[in-house]
């Protein structure tokens, strides 16, 4: 097994890479290794080792703990050393401040950072498309014009229609072109599409007689 510093070293385990990775996100597994077990016999995950770190050797456990009965200890004198810190040096705090804003703002505008952004909107767009999909169709169909009455309840309050199939049709809001169905206020449209049936019928005449005339110019050209 190798050493280091007379200590024995194992290698490391996935359960401390996975540790690693959750706990010390600054730190690689490079900066770590398995050693002899310490003398409050910290055992890492049943490895029979301590977890150490490279710079100084100390047991991961062992520091966190530390750290955490400094903290404890030392609260108070800690929050006023602050305080005393923060006075006596304010200027220096805004300027760091300022350098901070700066350094932060350059970075969110930066233009790797921008192009990362619309990349992760990409593909959240991508993996989400079917439920926006779902989500723009429910507030489509929440947003229509308030269907005034069905074209067989229409039928029944005795106004005329000739139509033949009239479930394929409802009473809506009244069309932009001012389509009035039988002086209902109401434009008559295609449940389908709910296009008005008018402006449906001169799109087609149009479209038609587009047709024709593009086919005249065709002829004469030749
Ligand atoms: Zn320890
Ligand atoms: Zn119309």
């Amino acid at each position: 097994m190798p050493k280091r510093h007379g200590v024995e070293l194992a290698p490391i385990s996935e359960e401390a890479k996975e540790w690693i990775a959750l706990s010390c996100r600054k730190q690689a597994e490079d900066d770590f290794y398995f050693g002899a077990i310490c003398k409050r016999e910290h055992n890492f995950g049943l490895s029979g080792f301590s977890l150490r770190r490279r710079d100084n050797d100390s047991c991961v456990e062992c520091f966190r703990l530390a750290g955490h009965r400094f903290y404890i200890e030392n609260r108070e004198s800690h929050a006023e050393s602050q305080r005393k810190y923060k006075e006596a040096n304010r200027e220096l705090i805004k300027q760091r401040k300022k350098e901070y804003e700066i350094r932060n703002r350059d970075f969110l505008q930066s233009e790797e950072r921008q192009k990362r952004i619309k990349q992760q909107q990409k593909e959240w767009h991508e993996r989400n498309r079917d439920s926006i999909l779902q989500k723009s169709r429910e507030r489509y169909w929440a947003n229509r014009e308030p269907v005034v009455y069905t074209y067989i309840e229409l039928a029944d309050s005795g106004v005329e229609h000739d139509l033949k199939k009239p479930e394929l049709y409802f009473l809506g809001k009244l069309c932009p072109q001012g389509h009035d169905f039988q002086s209902t206020g109401y434009s008559l449209k295609y449940k389908s599409s709910h296009r008005c049936v008018e402006c449906t019928k001169e799109n087609k005449r149009t479209d038609r007689t587009d047709r024709s005339n593009r086919g005249r110019d065709v002829n004469k050209n030749n």
